[in-house]
Parts: C-alpha cells; sequence; structure tokens
C-alpha cells in the first residue's frame, strides 16, 4: 500500500466531507470570525487542521482563532497547545480558568463531575466568543458523536433528537457549529496519526467516560465494522425526515388527515410490507469509501466550501 497516496486520499475525504457540511447548513460566510475550540484531543485538533486548508482554498474570505480553555485539570500540560498553535502561526486565546477545584469541591466524591464542569466551560467559552468578537463557534463533535446522541437521546430521554450542525446557542448569543457532521470518527483517528497531533490525555480529570455513551459507541462501532454503510446511513436518515410516517402530532397534521381521491407518492401501503430502497446518495464515494454526504438542501445550490474530485 502507497502511504502517501492513501494519507492524501483522507485528506481530499476530509476536505470534501467538511466543505460539504458548511455548504449544506451555511455555517460559514464571508467575513465571519470562527472561534475554534480546541481541547487537544484528536476530534478538535483535526477540526482546526481542515478548517485552515479550506480557508487557503475557499473563496469565502473568514478569519479563525484558535481558543483553549486550561481548566486547571491536575498534570494538564499547559505549554503543548500554545507551542503547537505558535507553530502554526495562528491566532489563538488560552483561557485559564479552575474549573476543576470548583467541580472537586461541589460534587460529593464518586459523583459524575460532567455536567457541572461542562455548564461551566459554557458559560466560559460564551463570554470568551463574545470578548474576541466571534460570529460562529465551531466545535469538534463529529458523525459518531450526533449519532450516538440520537440514540442516547431515543434510550433514555423517549425523544427523536440527535446533535445539531449549526444552531443558536442555549443563551441566544452565539451560532455553534459543527463542520465535522459528516466525518466519521475513525477517519479523525487516523489523520491524528498522520499529522502526528501532540494529543493530551481526556482523562486528567479522573472522570470516567460516561458508560451508556460508551456502550451505544461500541454498538455503533460493531455494527459498522459487520454492515458497512449503515451507519452511514442512519446519519442520511436524519437528513430524509418524513414526518407523516412518525408519530409526533406536532409535527404532522393526524386530525386533518382525509381520503384526497388522487394516488399520494408518500400515501400508506396499508397492508404491504415496506420495500427498502437505497437511500440518496448511499454510495460509496469516489475513492471507494462509503462516506455520510448529504444531498445538496433542495433551496440552494450554493457550493462554496466543497471541493470538486479534482481538487
Ligand atoms: S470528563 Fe472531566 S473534563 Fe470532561 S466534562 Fe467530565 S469532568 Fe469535565
Amino acid at each position: 500500500m502507497d502511504v502517501a497516496f492513501e494519507n492524501r486520499k483522507l485528506e481530499k475525504r476530509l476536505c470534501r466531507l467538511v466543505g460539504q457540511a458548511i455548504d449544506d447548513y451555511h455555517m460559514i460566510e464571508d467575513g465571519d470570525r470562527v472561534m475554534v475550540c480546541l481541547s487537544g484531543g484528536k476530534d478538535s485538533y483535526s477540526l482546526l487542521d481542515i478548517l485552515m486548508r479550506l480557508q487557503r482554498r475557499a473563496p469565502a474570505r473568514f478569519e479563525l482563532i484558535a481558543v483553549n480553555l486550561d481548566q486547571k485539570q491536575p498534570g494538564f500540560p499547559a505549554d503543548v497547545l500554545p507551542n503547537y498553535l505558535k507553530s502554526l502561526g495562528i491566532p489563538f486565546h488560552i483561557e485559564t480558568q479552575d474549573t476543576y477545584s470548583i467541580v472537586k469541591r461541589v460534587i460529593p466524591e464518586g459523583k459524575t463531575m460532567c455536567s457541572l464542569c461542562s455548564r461551566l466551560r459554557r458559560g466560559i467559552l460564551y463570554r470568551v466568543a463574545r470578548e474576541l468578537g466571534a460570529t460562529k463557534i465551531a466545535l469538534g463533535h463529529h458523525r459518531d458523536d450526533i449519532l450516538q446522541t440520537l440514540l442516547l437521546n431515543m434510550f433514555f430521554g423517549a425523544r427523536l433528537k440527535g446533535m445539531p450542525p449549526k444552531l443558536v446557542s442555549d443563551n441566544g448569543e452565539h451560532v455553534v457549529i459543527r463542520p465535522l457532521a459528516y466525518v466519521p470518527e475513525k477517519d479523525l483517528i487516523r489523520w491524528a496519526e498522520v499529522r502526528q497531533f501532540p494529543i493530551i490525555p481526556c482523562n486528567l480529570c479522573g472522570s470516567q467516560q460516561h458508560l451508556q455513551r460508551k456502550q451505544v459507541g461500541d454498538l455503533l462501532r460493531e455494527w459498522d465494522r459487520r454492515f458497512p454503510g449503515r451507519v452511514a446511513n442512519m446519519l442520511k436518515a436524519l437528513q430524509n425526515v418524513v414526518p407523516s410516517h412518525l408519530m409526533d402530532r406536532g409535527l404532522y397534521d393526524f386530525a386533518g388527515v382525509r381520503a384526497t381521491g388522487r394516488p399520494q407518492a408518500d400515501g400508506d401501503l396499508a397492508f404491504d410490507e415496506e420495500e427498502l430502497p437505497a437511500p440518496p446518495g448511499a454510495e460509496a464515494d469516489e475513492d471507494g469509501d462509503e462516506t455520510a454526504v448529504a444531498q445538496p438542501p433542495a433551496a440552494t445550490g450554493r457550493r462554496v466550501f466543497a471541493l470538486t474530485p479534482a481538487d
């Protein structure tokens, strides 16, 4: 196997998937100042890396500023990210706030610290975004994070709710974007190896990974291994919702259903089994790898960030 060729293919695929997600959801516009949240993990390093590549070639002009929150966890190597970011020559800001001590003081020993920790982190990052004049906050969640959230919400929250590619923040002040929304985690794992990112371990706080999230992640990985393409189709399903075939009375007017006397393309098939056609865009990409690429939204044909196969 030609390693350099494989790496180049991976780079092209990552740029294409990120560019396509940005275009599909209008994540970045001309003149944006995008605050890229860096944790020191493979996902956020990859996010910054790919956005920098797109910044060089996309016609839209936008700024990137990398931000890391040093939460004063024991053993956090405070010099790793500044050194890395200086070597890139990119604007950055390190915000130091000892949320670790607060969480340790407030949460009883043995109880999970994540919910208070992430609430504190969110508030600080919103303030930093305001102070930096950021117009978008970019997070490193990827396809598998989105699908895990979907399943967790179904299993434990009884809601059909995933993780949005773009949404207003809960305080209403910011627009949060997830440019890695189409990217499978396995590609990010490989990209982190290729790029030799200086990864900072994510267990410095001593908290264990959320058990249910780990179980759902294992389940998706196992499915992806045994039945390639099905996990990618789950993401496409989130982009092809048929409200009349779900049961949310807020999304579809079941009370108003009447016979029309005309054939209905999406009408009920009565006793027939549902046929299972391939969903739109289910094919492998031109590299032969299955991708989670959406169809461009019908409302717009605007492609600014997405690369053509020739790029
Ligand atoms: S794993 Fe640690 S750093 Fe992450 S949210 Fe939980 S307590 Fe905070």
